[in-house]
C-alpha cells in the first residue's frame, strides 16, 4: 500500500534525519520495515519533503529522475547518516569510522550536483533548479556536522526515530509530541489502570 507522507513522517527536523526515519523501528527484526522497499516511494517522499522541508531546501524542489538509478546513493546516505547520527545522539560524540562512511556516501551522492553552489554553512542557496534527492540529503547530513547540531541530535524515546531537538531548553524526548508523546501517555495510563485492577485485595 502506498505510504501517506504526512507531516509526522517529517518529524526529524532536517531532510537527512527524515530520510533516516524512512526505516521504521530500525533494528526490530519482527516489526521493523523499510518504506523504500517499494522504490515508487522515492519520488513520493521527495515530493512531500520538498513541501515539508521547503525552508531547508530554500524553496527548491527535490527530484528523483529515475528511482532505480537514484536508490543506491539515497540508501547509502540514509544508512550511513543513521549510523553516524544515532551514535552521536546516544553518546554525544561522533565515531571516526561511521563518519568516514557517511562522508564517502555523501561524496558519491554529491558527484551528480557538481555545479550546485552551497552557502558557507553548507546549505543550499536559493534557486529555481530542482536538486537530486541524494545530493540534497548529503548536503543536509553535512550541515549537521557542527557542535550546535550534534548536541541537539536525539533518538525518540517511543519510536526510535532520529530528530533534531530545536526546543529552547533542549529537553524534547519525542520526535513528535502529538504522536509519540501521546502514545506513551496512553500506555502509561493503561498500565496504571491495569495495576489498579490487579492490585491484591485486602
Ligand atoms: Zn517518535
Amino acid at each position: 500500500m502506498a505510504v501517506s507522507w504526512t507531516a509526522h513522517r517529517f518529524a526529524g527536523g532536517v531532510l537527512a534525519l527524515d530520510l533516516a526515519n524512512t526505516v521504521v523501528l530500525r533494528g526490530d527484526a519482527v516489526r521493523g520495515f523499510d518504506r523504500f522497499a517499494d522504490l515508487a516511494e522515492l519520488p513520493r517522499f521527495a515530493a512531500a519533503a520538498s513541501h515539508h522541508r521547503s525552508a531547508e531546501l530554500r524553496g527548491r524542489t527535490l527530484a528523483v529522475a529515475n528511482a532505480e538509478r537514484a536508490a543506491p546513493a539515497v540508501i547509502a546516505v540514509r544508512e550511513t547518516a543513521d549510523a553516524a547520527f544515532r551514535h552521536a545522539a546516544n553518546e554525544g560524540r561522533l565515531r571516526c569510522g561511521a563518519l568516514g562512511q557517511l562522508l564517502e556516501a555523501c561524496a558519491a551522492a554529491m558527484a551528480g550536483g557538481e555545479a550546485l553552489e552551497l552557502a558557507a554553512e553548507l546549505r543550499l542557496v536559493p534557486g529555481e533548479a530542482a536538486v537530486a534527492l541524494e545530493t540534497a540529503a548529503a548536503v543536509s547530513a553535512l550541515s549537521l556536522l557542527r557542535p550546535a547540531m550534534i548536541e541537539r541530535l536525539r533518538v525518540c524515546a517511543n519510536c526510535r526515530w532520529l530528530f533534531l531537538d530545536s526546543s529552547r531548553n533542549k529537553s524534547r524526548i519525542w520526535c513528535d509530541m502529538a504522536v509519540c508523546g501521546n502514545r506513551h501517555k496512553a500506555r502509561r495510563h493503561y498500565r496504571r489502570s491495569r495495576e489498579v485492577d490487579h492490585a491484591p485485595q485486602d
